[in-house]
């Protein structure tokens, strides 16, 4: 069991957590990553991506993330394989967390980059399929399903909003939702319901999802909520958009979160209440959850984790001349 001590405690190793460890690296707060059960966090479950700037081919999920990771170590991170399992912010910094190894970690600031996790189903084939025809990310992956039919499963604001961009790509959407009516906001309802491009499965469930002779997802299998009858659907691409969880039980009762458990941070910032502690990426974002907007929170994080040091700096300065 070891101490570690640092300006800069970095939680999470998404694309938030190497962009706060590459700038906070840069501006010579020596941060440490903590990198969490999944190392390189949701993008190391994708397989092609193409909308992260700065590659003009399709590039890996995985290999970007080795690629952050690197670039984060060659600037000065200490990367730890271990996993945070409880922490204390009273009190104010220095922030002390401690990992599952035992270790205990001190950072004069805190950058809280856990993530947050698709929910998934739990439907025989879903997880086989992922990557084949199964996604949890419209975003991501729907142009890969350019002018295939696709389905939706979901009635909330992701679903809906899935739905509609999916019909950039496709004319043949379907949303399917195990109750008759939405959860999602009235105004997405009416653009839903307006596009010639998506129909609605009612009070059906996704029993499970079966794979063709050349193992991509070939048909959905359905059930009625109501009649309890069974049904088959063909699709190319299904998008399971039932909600997010973020990854924020740590932090339950010691910061601010909303009802879904998001971090709450002052609007436009990655700051939390507690001065020196931070929030970014999907910890704390419902609303965008990409690779490069995480990417560029990490950075406002770190930035302000610098600002809040010097600040903090030029405070003791000011006592001690005081004193003097
Ligand atoms: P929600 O929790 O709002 O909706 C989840 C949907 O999935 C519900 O319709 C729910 O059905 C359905 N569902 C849940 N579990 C299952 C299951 N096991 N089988 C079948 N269906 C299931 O999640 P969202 O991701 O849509 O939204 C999360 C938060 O983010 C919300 O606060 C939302 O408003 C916000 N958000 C805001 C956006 C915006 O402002 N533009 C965009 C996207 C999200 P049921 O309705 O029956 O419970």
């Amino acid at each position: 069991m070891a101490t570690h001590h640092t300006k800069m405690l970095i939680i999470g190793s998404g694309p938030a957590g190497y962009s706060a460890a590459i700038y906070g690296a840069r501006a010579m707060l020596e941060p440490i990553v903590v990198q969490g059960l999944q190392p390189g966090g949701q993008l190391t479950i994708t397989t092609d991506v193409e909308n992260y700037p700065g590659y003009r081919e399709v590039v890996q999920g995985p290999w970007l993330m080795e690629e952050m990771k690197a670039q984060a170590e060659h600037v000065g991170t200490r990367m730890m394989w271990d996993t945070i399992v409880s922490v204390d912010l009273e009190g104010g910094a220095p922030f002390k967390a401690i990992g599952d190894s035992g270790d205990e970690y001190i950072g004069e600031t805190l950058v809280i980059c856990t993530g947050a996790q698709a929910k998934w189903l739990g439907a025989p084939g879903e997880q086989e399929l992922g990557g084949k025809g199964v996604s949890a990310c419209a975003t991501c992956d729907g142009f890969f399903y350019r002018g295939k039919k696709v389905a939706v499963i979901g009635g909330g604001n992701t679903a809906v909003e899935e739905a509609l961009y999916l019909t950039n790509h496709s004319d043949d959407v379907t949303l399917i939702h195990r109750r008759d009516e939405l959860r999602a906001e009235k105004i997405l309802q009416d653009r839903l319901m307006k596009s010639p491009k998506i129909s609605t499965l009612w009070n059906k469930t996704v029993k499970s999802f079966e794979a063709g002779e050349d193992g991509a997802l070939h048909h959905l299998v359905l059930e009625d909520t109501e009649t309890g009858e069974t049904s088959k659907l063909e699709v190319d691409g299904a998008f399971v958009a039932i909600g997010h969880a973020p990854a924020t039980e740590l932090f339950k009762g010691k910061l601010a979160m909303d009802e879904s458990g998001y971090l709450d941070v002052e609007p436009g910032t990655p700051k939390t209440a507690i001065p020196g502690v931070f929030a970014a990426g999907d910890v704390t974002d419902h609303v965008y959850r990409q690779a490069v907007t995480a990417a560029g929170m990490g950075c406002m994080a770190a930035l302000d984790g610098e600002r809040f040091l010097a600040a903090r700096e030029d405070a003791e300065e000011a006592v001690s001349e005081a004193a003097e």
